[in-house]
């Protein structure tokens, strides 16, 4: 199977196959995303931005990861500022803006959104986020960063241990990334939650009938010992009825250097899909860890430019162009981004 032409809105549609061939699209085109080569294969194409609710990572790397490959880009961003605020449809609004485009990225509070979007066009969506649903993008990234990790530390996906921590009802980055996770085999999968934001039945069923074993625990320590990958959430709350309600972590759900260096292994991996609520009372994933070299949140943000870039170019069919397309960057880059990286990153 190809991504030639595709939709992406669930990650349903993956197989282990099409993830090896779009990492090593990836790989190829990691020099690119680190500012070292030029690689203008979307050169002419316009992408639509299309974003109904808030975003920082998603949108600017899908900004930036279709410019780094020569293509336009414009945004909108918010209802208000589109004709749906004037009672258009979302069909006529994907198939007119459709005429301008070469392919979309849709993000949108109501699940069902970016799917009445893809059915009233031809050219590609790409999912950005639909409510609660899915966030296939962020699990692909979650995933290539994991195998990049994984071999890193001299170990498999298959028949690892891993945690699921935190808002698993309406983190949709935890629904995707479960999907990906199920493919891989004789996986165990803590899915750690307060309990009333448990992992949905249904995406449970298809992982224990995948033939991994799934702990349903509200105990955040319970198999923290075991794992090589700990995946923390943020609480959702802009999708609780109203925010008098919203519902915070207690302090058990805290992810700090205390709890990592008392119950978890030296080579754990502790990943986050971002923003984490660095509030006072927020309980997230501590700042404290910034400088733990476990802690691997921005070589997983890092990810979302070369794998975003490698979704456009296969969906877009410029994949087999890349070889033949790079080139020598020419601008000043620093060798290391952030202040923290030099002991992560193992590429010079
Ligand atoms: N950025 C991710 C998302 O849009 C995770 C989050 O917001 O908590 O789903």
């Amino acid at each position: 199977m190809s991504l030639l032409g595709k939709h992406i809105l669930s990650c349903s549609i993956f197989d282990i196959e099409l993830l090896q061939q779009l990492f090593s699209v990836a790989d190829q085109l990691q020099p690119v995303s680190r500012g070292k080569k030029v690689c203008r294969i979307l050169e002419g194409a316009v992408l639509g931005n299309l974003f109904f609710e808030a975003s920082t990572r998603t949108r600017l790397s899908f900004d930036s990861a279709f410019m780094r490959l020569g293509g336009s880009v414009s945004n909108t961003t918010g209802e208000a500022v589109t004709s749906i605020s004037k009672g258009e449809s979302l069909a006529d609004t994907s198939r007119v803006i459709s005429g301008y485009y070469d392919i979309l990225v849709v993000r949108h509070p109501d699940e069902q959104a970016v799917y009445e979007i893809a059915g009233a066009t031809h050219i590609p969506v790409l999912n950005g986020g639909n409510g609660a649903g899915e966030h296939p993008t962020q699990a692909l990234l979650d995933l290539y960063t994991v195998s990049r990790e994984f071999k890193r530390l001299g170990k498999e996906i298959s028949s690892s241990r891993i945690a699921l921590v935190g808002d698993l009802r309406y983190g949709r980055t935890v629904h995707s990334l479960l999907r990906l996770l199920s493919l891989f085999q004789n996986l165990t999968i803590y899915c750690v939650s307060p309990s009333i934001l448990p992992m949905p039945r249904e995406l449970l069923d298809m992982a224990a009938n995948g033939g991994h074993k799934i702990v349903e625990t509200g105990d955040p320590k319970v198999g923290l010992k075991d794992i090589d990958l700990l995946y923390a959430t943020r609480v959702q709350k802009e999708r609780f009825a109203c925010t008098e309600t919203a519902f915070n972590y207690g302090s058990d759900f805290r992810v700090d250097q205390a709890l990592v260096n008392a119950h978890c292994k030296p080579d754990v991996i502790v990943m986050h899909p971002l923003p984490r609520d660095s509030r006072a009372g927020a309980n997230d994933l501590s700042d404290d860890l910034n400088q733990d070299e476990r802690l691997a949140i921005f070589r997983q943000t890092d990810a979302g430019i070369p794998i975003r870039m490698a979704l456009f170019a296969s969906v877009l069919g410029v994949d087999h162009l890349i070889p033949s397309a790079l080139r020598d960057a020419t601008w000043y880059r620093p060798k290391y981004i952030g202040p923290n990286d030099a002991s992560f990153y193992t590429e010079k």
